[in-house]
């Protein structure tokens, strides 16, 4: 059995979406790809041009990872501009959005107006609030190894509907079956279950 990993960046992981990086080549299995808020530079058009080019590509099943980071550098009027671009790309190709997001997560929630697609926060590591609120905006939760041992995000991962959510290995190096494991133990649900479940997001997000 294998199991859906939905944001990684192992190039040898086929079953999941692997995020290709900046100005990298499209693959022959699903891929995502956009401007990490760390690629945002003083001028973007080339890369934008990349984007444009590599995310008509019948492989690629997301827009992103792209979003606000509160930690780089650059100003978050700036970081808004760019991510604001990847809407208008996700929504031309009708394709849903691979969010990066730190410490800038309510100022994510006007997008929701904008976005016609699915919006799936990876690497959701906050609290309640924060997810509620996201939640309530219709955004997604992708959930990594922090689920392993944060006490609190099990918490939410047990009561989050379970059309909401995805299972992913980021850049970590471990097997996404823990994860899977873990899951099905603090939902008590079987591992086919979350399986078949997980199977049915993702036919969500990409064909609506
Ligand atoms: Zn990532």
């Amino acid at each position: 059995m294998t199991y859906f990993d939905f944001h990684h960046h192992h190039i040898n992981t086929k079953n999941g979406i692997y995020n290709i990086p900046l100005f990298g080549n499209a693959v022959d299995f699903p891929f995502s790809a956009g401007l990490h808020p760390k690629d945002i530079s003083s001028n973007n058009d080339e890369a934008f041009l990349w984007l444009e080019e590599i995310t008509k590509n019948i492989n690629c099943f997301a827009i992103g990872e792209c979003g606000l980071d509160g930690l780089v550098e650059i100003d978050l009027e700036i970081q808004k501009k760019i991510f604001q671009k990847h809407i208008v790309i996700a929504n031309s190709l009708k394709k849903p959005i691979i969010i990066h997001c730190v410490r800038k997560h309510y100022d994510l929630i006007p997008f929701r107006k904008i976005a016609k697609t699915p919006l799936i926060m990876h690497g959701f590591n906050k609290n309640t609030a924060v997810a509620d609120a996201l939640l309530k905006e219709d955004f997604l939760l992708s959930f990594g190894k922090a689920v392993l041992h944060n006490v609190s995000l099990q918490e939410i991962v047990k009561n989050i509907p379970k059309e909401k959510y995805f299972l992913e290995t980021d850049d970590a190096d471990f097997d996404i079956e823990n994860l899977y494991e873990k899951i099905a133990e603090i939902r008590s649900e079987s591992l086919k279950t979350i399986k078949n479940q997980i199977n049915k997001n993702l036919e969500f997000i990409i064909n609506g």
